[in-house]
Order: structure tokens, then sequence, then C-alpha cells
């Protein structure tokens, strides 16, 4: 029987790579349920296999065993409910196309009427501040705006699910900063579910409502961490509160016993 709560499943996921030089085991056995609407951190080291989790997640990679159920059917591939960003933005994005463009393309199949088209990708820009900027291409904006192009081809797409790879990862703090409120706002507003990889446990924490630590590879869930933290959260005083620093400690000491293990 299926639980409504439990939008996705994650039954005993176990991938090993094979390679010329023999087995890279990257994921040991992970299981795990995401309910609706949850924001779902992911954290380990570098090589815990965080990537390998999130490509089975999206339906891009096959496991060598086990199972991912979205509202109750297996998934086989790429479900049209979820869409992903990459901390690459450069290479995500077409670059001989405008940023309207850009975030206008996948829905093509999606919407037929192109004025409905339009004026979805419309509001998408403005929501991540990029209005003003449609008609430029991507290698004229910064690296923080190509990212938020990016959200913006995403959520555009309305997704149930946005799978999230350290989108943030190559950007300043300031930009960085301002892109978790916005992703935090954006998540609020349209109820989806997200699921985040970050190296920064900072930013995991002020993020997340929970918070799944990896062992090393061949990774297993090390602990959970869930946060408790009062909506809608502030960069200065969210992470003021004992509780913000209450779940960092669990995190990173989560973490260290992982890397002195
Ligand atoms: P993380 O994202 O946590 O850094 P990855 O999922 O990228 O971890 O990698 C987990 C392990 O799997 C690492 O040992 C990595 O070298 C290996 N790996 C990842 N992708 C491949 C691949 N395509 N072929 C062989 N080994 C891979």
């Amino acid at each position: 029987m299926v639980q409504l709560d439990n939008m996705l499943e994650v039954h005993h996921i176990k991938k090993h790579y094979q390679t010329k030089n023999g087995p890279v085991y990257a994921i040991g056995d992970i299981s795990f349920k995401v309910e609706k609407s949850e924001f779902l951190v992911i954290v380990g080291s570098s090589g815990a296999g965080k990537t390998t989790l999130l490509r089975i997640l999206a339906g891009l990679i096959e496991p060598t065993s086990g199972e991912i159920v979205f509202r109750g059917q297996p998934v086989v591939g790429p479900p049209r409910a979820f869409a992903v960003v990459f901390q690459d933005y450069v290479r995500s994005l077409y670059p001989w196309f405008s940023v309207h463009r850009n975030v206008e393309l996948p829905l093509v199949n999606l919407i037929s009427d192109r004025a409905e088209r339009r004026s979805l990708v419309d509001q998408m820009l403005e929501r991540v501040g990029l209005r003003s900027q449609a008609h430029k291409h991507p290698q004229e904006l910064s690296g923080g705006q190509q990212q938020r192009v990016a959200i913006a081809r995403a959520l555009a797409y309305r997704p149930e699910v946005l799978i999230m790879d350290e989108p943030f990862a190559s950007l300043d703090a300031q930009t960085r900063s301002d892109l978790e409120d916005l992703m935090l706002q954006l998540k609020r507003d349209s109820g989806m579910t997200v699921i985040f990889v970050t190296h920064d446990v900072d930013e995991a924490v002020y993020m997340g409502d929970r918070i799944l630590v990896l062992s090393r590879s061949p990774s297993t869930i090390a602990t959970t961490v869930a946060t408790s933290l009062p909506l809608p959260r502030d960069q200065i005083t969210t992470k003021a509160l004992p509780a913000f620093s209450a779940a960092r400690t669990a995190v990173l000491t989560a973490i260290r016993e992982q890397s002195s293990a």
C-alpha cells in the first residue's frame, strides 16, 4: 500500500561502476523516503556517491540493484515530473540561444500555445529577477545570473520534484546566499519537493528540512538530521538560533566520524 505522503521511495539502492580496473563500488545500500514538499539535503565527503545517487534518483542512470518508486510507480527513465539543476551552469545553457529561448526550450513540446508559453517564461524570469536580461545570451551574464536562468528553466517546467546537484558551489558567497533565499522562497510558493546535494554544511542546515549524511563509498546513510528551523529563514537570524547550531554540530560530527572511520 503506497502512502500518499511518501512521494518518492528509495529501496535498497546499490551501484557499482564497471571499469577496466575492475568494479568501483559507489553506493553500498541506501534506502529512504521523501515526503511531498520536503526539502531534503544530502551531504557527504567527495566521492561518497552523491552525484551517483542523484543521477539514479533522476532516472538518468540505472542502479545495480534496488528500486526508486515515484507515486507508487518504479522509475525507469527520467520522469516528466522531475527537473534537474547541476552545478555546471555554463555547460547546462545553450550559448547560441537567448536567455528567454533557453528557458522556453523544454516547454516547446509541453505547451503548444506560443503566447502562453512565452508568458510563462516571462513570469519565471521575473521571479528570478532576470526579466530585463531576457534578450541577452548566457555568456553575457554573470555566473549567478546564469544559474538563475538554469533555475528559471527548471521551474518553468513546473516540476513536482526538483533535483539540484551542488547548484551554488561555484558562486561567490553573497550570490550564493541570495540564491539560497530565492530557492527557499520559490519552493514555498510552489510546494514542490526538493532534493539538494551540497558540500556546505551551513547551506545544508539553512536550506533543509532533513539532512542525510552519507558514509564514505560504498555509501550508506550514516545519520539523518531533522532541522526544525522556523520559516521564513533569514541568513543572519536563522543562523544565530540554537537549533541551527545544534543541527550544524550534528551534521559536522557525523561527517567527521565518517572521515576518521
Ligand atoms: P560524489 O558526488 O559524492 O563526489 P560520485 O557519485 O561522483 O561521488 O562518485 C562516487 C564514486 O564512484 C567515486 O569513487 C567515483 O570515482 C566513482 N564514479 C563516479 N562516476 C563513475 C563512472 N562513470 N565510472 C566509474 N566510476 C565512477
